[in-house]
């Protein structure tokens, strides 16, 4: 009877791995099909400088309007598409469009800074500079403005070749930030080995802030390294005006979170935040 059951185990195993295999190939080519039909948009949400309340950039984080799901958050789909063949593609167009989209908005008069997300496998496989280069170029977009947003996974494979890449992209004028600080199993050493601009402390330790001391001590301390490394400082995940003034009061001169603003589409993000002076006197 054990012998049986053992063996049911490992037919049930088998059939398990069977369905998830299944299920990933379906998304993928969900994923694909979805990518030929646009259903992928960027939304956007903003920085802000926290003494004052100035508008200071904007992180462009993506969504699959799904036409019967609606939309669908990048933690359901990115895990899939970063492992899957339309990962440079998807990778190329992020890129592309959140450039175009910055230009654009240079071009009338507000020149905003744009935190793009790297995938892994962007800086892994291909030319990643020059991919950077060419969407510069494209969308005209000032160097200075676009920012790179990178976790700690994307160097975790080819240091060497990760630093050279990581070389060639600031040679362009491109910021580079650590994004989700504190979060992984090496941040302070990769401090050492890359010649990052700046950081972006993980709204995990940014939640607790109020409640928690060591959350506070955390961030508190994270501020005080970035200023003593010369890096920009911003803290994610800031939903109420206590946290943000804890903040400010702690050092940190830059933030981002619902109470300020959710990630937003284009055209909403525009109407909230880039209406010229003029046009705000008139509304
Ligand atoms: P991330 O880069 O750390 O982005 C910040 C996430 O925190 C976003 O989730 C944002 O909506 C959320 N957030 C911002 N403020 C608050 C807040 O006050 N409270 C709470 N609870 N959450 C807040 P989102 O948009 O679901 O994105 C999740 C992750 O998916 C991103 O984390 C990023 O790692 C990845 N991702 C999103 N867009 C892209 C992309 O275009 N390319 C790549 N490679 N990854 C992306
Ligand atoms: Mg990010
Ligand atoms: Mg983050
Ligand atoms: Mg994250």
């Amino acid at each position: 009877r054990a012998k049986a059951s053992k063996r049911g185990g490992h037919v049930l195993f088998e059939d398990a791995i069977r369905r998830e295999l299944q299920t990933r190939l379906t998304l993928e080519a969900e994923l694909a099909a979805a990518a030929e039909h646009d259903e992928f948009e960027l939304f956007y949400q903003p920085q802000l400088h926290l003494a004052d309340g100035r508008l200071i950039g904007a992180e462009a984080l993506i969504r699959w309007r799904h036409p019967v799901r609606g939309l669908v958050s990048p933690a359901e789909f990115m895990p899939i598409v970063n492992t899957s063949p339309i990962s440079e593609r998807m990778a190329e167009w992020v890129l592309d469009t959140a450039c175009a989209k910055a230009a654009a908005w240079e071009r009338s008069g507000h020149k905003l800074r744009i935190g793009v997300n790297l995938s892994p496998s962007q800086f892994q496989s291909g030319d990643l500079a020059g991919s950077v280069a060419q969407a510069l170029a494209r969308s005209g977009l000032s160097p200075t403005s676009l920012e790179l947003e990178i976790t700690e996974d994307i160097l975790l494979h080819d240091e060497k070749g990760a630093l050279n890449t990581f070389l060639k992209i600031q040679e362009l004028g491109v910021r580079i930030v650590f994004d989700d600080f504190g979060t992984g199993f090496a941040s302070l050493s990769y401090l050492k080995k890359f010649p990052l601009d700046g950081l972006k402390i993980d709204r995990s330790f940014v939640f607790g802030l109020l409640a928690n001391p060591d959350d506070a001590a955390i961030v508190s301390s994270t501020i005080g390294l970035s200023k003593q490394l010369g890096l920009s400082v911003i803290a994610e995940g800031i939903e109420d005006r206590a946290t943000a003034d804890f903040l400010v009061r702690m050092g940190c001169e830059e933030g981002q979170g619902y109470f300020f603003g959710r990630p937003m589409p284009a055209r909403d993000f525009e109407a909230k935040f880039l209406i010229t002076p003029a046009a705000a006197e008139v509304a």
